[in-house]
């Protein structure tokens, strides 16, 4: 059986209980990864497709093409100028009912991909879990979708499991979120078949294969999904919008964390200026989680699409890095056997950060083993 492990935390960084909304940018800029479906100057509606794989959070005009930041690399985006009317042809779709067949033509016409590999040909799981939590210290998303929508949310699970047969529904949170976990108790009590799970703040349990160890049903036939995944779904199912996102906004540089629902594919440099007080002078800004993500090489540039979850912005600091002294920590806490220190297996990792984590001598091995950037 795995050890896991809390990660320490800084208390200091609170994060404000209330959402902050950030819907209405000037300009949106969509990742061009396929074709272009408009034209220069062509207005476009929200949730219409301008490629072929994505589709505009907003409705405006598309006023041409620049060079961005997708995850640190220069990527071509379509520039969309907002008209900040919110026009969509989509206005009339109605709650749609739950079938095997419904759920399918959603995914597949709004290139759900993630969720498509994970319903596409079943008809039957052995349990449903849903994952409200997040792993990355001072990220609240998931969390806070759960409190934003439990009612819709709970709905889903329960209409789920009759769809899918399935014996067991978790919905699991983390044992320290005492405000959710009354709002939970409070909505449960009318779904008999759905489980509240709680579990210890530990590193990793927000992954699919450790909170399956956890619950030991790593060989049944299971469905699981994290509130996100279950909201975007929910979006869809009952006609609503899907053109924004949650983000976490958090660290010891900025004078109070935030959870942002924003439209998807804003800069964040507009978000930071709208919303963050950066209080220290010399900083990082890291996306995607202290333990598992990277330091932004350009902020200014940099698109918020639909895989960035969280920003943290922290003071800088400064380790010296000395020589291994052999003390072996980084191979007895990674939890896929493997030895930071040869290059074995190196295709196993998980990118979870943990070697760097407890190396005393401050060896960056994530960057070391990370071999699939
Ligand atoms: S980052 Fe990779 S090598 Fe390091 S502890 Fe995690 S899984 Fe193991
Ligand atoms: S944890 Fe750091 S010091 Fe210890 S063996 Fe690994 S690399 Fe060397």
């Amino acid at each position: 059986m795995i050890k896991l492990i809390s990660l320490k935390k800084d208390s200091n960084i609170k994060v404000d209980p209330q959402i902050s909304y950030f819907l209405n940018p000037d300009f949106v800029y969509i990742p061009i990864n396929a074709k272009i479906l408009i034209q220069q100057n062509e207005k476009v509606t929200k949730e219409e497709f301008v490629t072929a794989d994505l589709a505009s959070p907003i409705s405006g005009t598309a006023i041409g093409i620049k060079t961005m930041q997708e995850e640190n690399i220069n990527k071509k985006c379509l520039v969309i100028a907002n008209d900040f009317r919110e026009l969509s042809k989509n206005k009339k779709v109605k709650k749609r009912k739950i079938t095997l067949n419904n759920i399918m033509d959603i995914l597949i016409k709004n290139n759900e991909e993630k969720l498509l590999k994970k319903l596409q040909n079943q008809n039957k799981f052995d349990n449903i879990i849903i994952s409200a939590i997040n792993d990355e210290p001072y990220i609240f998303n998931n969390i806070y979708i759960l409190k934003e929508n439990i009612a819709d949310l709970l709905s889903i699970i329960d209409e789920l499991s009759m769809l899918y047969k399935s014996n067991n529904n978790y919905l699991i949170v983390k044992n320290n979120e005492a405000n959710i976990i009354n709002d939970c108790l409070n909505s449960i009590g009318t779904y008999p078949n759905i489980k509240l799970t709680l579990v210890n703040d530990e590193y990793l349990l927000e992954k699919e294969e450790f909170i399956l160890k956890k619950l030991q049903i790593i060989n049944e036939k299971n469905l699981y999904l994290d509130v996100n995944d279950l909201d975007t779904l929910c979006n869809y199912l009952l006609g609503k919008d899907n053109s924004t996102k949650l983000i976490t906004i958090s660290g010891d540089a900025i004078l109070e964390s935030k959870v942002i629902r924003t439209k998807k594919n804003v800069l964040l440099s507009d978000i930071i200026k709208k919303y963050i007080k950066i209080i220290d002078a010399k900083y990082d800004v890291i996306f995607n989680g202290l333990m598992s993500g990277c330091i932004i090489k350009d902020v200014d540039n940099f698109v918020i699409t639909n895989n960035i979850n969280s920003i943290n912005i922290m003071k800088k600091k400064t380790f010296k890095v000395v020589d291994c002294i052999n003390c072996g920590k980084c191979i007895e806490i990674c939890p896929k056997n493997l030895n930071p220190l040869n290059k074995h297996n190196l295709e196993k990792c998980i990118n979870c950060g943990l070697c760097s984590y407890v190396c005393p001598c401050y060896i960056n091995l994530k960057k070391e083993v990370k071999i699939n950037e």
